[in-house]
């Protein structure tokens, strides 16, 4: 497969962008080689600028899950655009696809649209630092909640990626305010909060954690979350940015029955567009300005082409879709545990629903610890096997794959055939 374009391309970028991307993972560092530059998505595949076709299990990290382009979704997008891009006041799409969010997200009953997950997160934590009257907030290692410089501690995806979990340029007093327990592990939460009692505002976690590749929450875990948080006062965040109307209409909340105090949204919500948004029960919501003391703002937020992406996208996702995602999922699944078998490759694959990673490890994976046992570089090769076979996943270990409602049988056949030959060469 050749990749002529996307180098001279690449070559071009470096020279006036910071690494040549806008967001590191891009860049292919933790794989090697050139990264592929794309000139169109459509439904499951995407063609690069050499003219290559992939199957895509990236799908733009996560909001592509009808596939690309969807027909209802351009539609959307266009009709809106002939109408004004943006206007910066109030505009009917706004409250339209706020009532969507809330009747889909149990969690929520009122919402507040940002441009990005980041802003979400960084939000939420503002809010419930309001509504609580408290500080510290406690993440899990290898949780990963955009770049907000209180998250910046023990970060998981690209931070992980590149080892800079503990970005530079966080200020020592921002990360004084932020705690950090391993992952399903609830017994250091229970004694971190008992060390900072009356201190921590807020616990947030991905309800499955997908940015140190995909790992479930362990039984109980969850449900001792919830527990605590109530009996300490303590604000429950599930940034469900990733897992929002993935795992269920009502994300990962919705799945597990657990609820929290505050979610945070975005990928899905903004249908490929750049949406973000921050939800809870109204008491904590009238906290925020023009209601309440906790100031946050935005220029574009609740774009009316994002919003109307957006609202086409959550309007597409009935409930055929995650019965489809789940079956292909598990097809994939045992496709691909077949495959390792016979290549006689030691893997452990984790998968909730339609995201799953594949660890070069024995496993078990259920925390960063865990997870950062997995051999970089067989994982590597594979993932440049299999793209060499067309099949386009994510360029680093501690990442989430995503499957979307274009994906067929027959995407999930060519996907397990690439692999039977990755993986024997990995
Ligand atoms: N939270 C989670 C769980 C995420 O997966 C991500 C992005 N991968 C973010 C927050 C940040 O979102 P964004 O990249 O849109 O800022």
């Amino acid at each position: 497969m050749k990749h002529e374009k996307s180098e001279e391309m690449f070559r071009k970028a470096q020279e006036v962008l910071a690494g040549g991307v806008n967001s590191p993972v891009r860049a292919f560092k933790s794989v090697g080689g050139a990264p592929v530059f794309f000139r169109e998505g459509r439904g499951a595949y995407l063609t690069d600028v050499d003219g290559n076709a992939y199957i895509d299990y990236v799908g733009s990290w996560g909001p592509m899950i009808l596939g690309h382009a969807h027909p209802d979704v351009v539609a959307a997008v266009v009709k809106q655009a002939v109408a004004g891009t943006s206007v910066g006041a109030p505009g009917e799409l706004e409250h339209v696809c706020a009532k969507k969010v809330i009747e889909m997200v149990p969690s929520v009953e009122k919402v507040r649209f940002v441009n990005s997950g980041t802003e979400a997160t960084m939000s939420a934590i503002r809010a419930a630092r309001g509504f609580t009257k408290r500080d510290k907030i406690l993440k899990f290692e290898g949780c990963y909640h955009g770049h907000g410089d209180s998250f910046l501690i023990a970060a998981g995806s690209g931070a992980l990626t590149f080892g800079v979990p503990d970005s530079a340029g966080v200020t020592r007093g921002v990360a004084q305010d932020t705690l950090t327990a391993p992952y399903n592990d609830l017994e250091a939460v229970k004694k971190i909060a008992k060390e900072n009692q009356g201190q921590i505002a807020a616990i947030i976690l991905e309800p499955v954690a997908g940015n140190m590749g995909v790992v479930a929450p362990a039984d109980g875990f969850l449900e001792g979350l919830r527990q605590l948080c109530t009996d300490e006062g303590i604000l429950l965040i599930f940034d469900e940015v990733m897992t929002g109307f993935r795992l269920s209409r009502g994300g990962a909340q919705m799945r597990y029955g657990i609820r929290p105090d505050m979610t945070t949204l975005g990928k899905i919500i903004g249908g490929g567009l750049p949406v973000g948004a921050y939800g809870a029960r109204s008491e904590i919501m009238n906290m925020v300005s023009p209601l309440g003391p906790v100031y946050q703002a935005g220029t574009l937020s609740g774009n009316p082409v994002a919003m109307a992406a957006g609202l086409a996208t959550l309007s597409g996702l009935d409930d055929g879709v995650y019965e489809r995602l789940e079956f292909l999922g598990l097809r994939l699944e045992i496709g691909l545990k077949e495959a390792a078998r016979h290549a006689g490759a030691s893997v452990t694959i984790n998968r909730v629903g339609s995201m799953f990673t594949v660890f070069f490890q024995d496993g078990p994976v259920t925390d960063l610890a865990s997870a950062k046992r997995s051999d970089t570089a067989r994982f590597a090769r594979f993932f440049h096997g299999m793209l060499d076979e067309g099949i386009y996943l994510p360029p680093s270990q501690f990442e989430a794959a995503f499957i979307s409602a274009a994906h067929g049988e027959k995407e999930i056949e060519r996907t397990v055939e690439a692999a039977a030959k990755a993986l024997k060469k990995a």
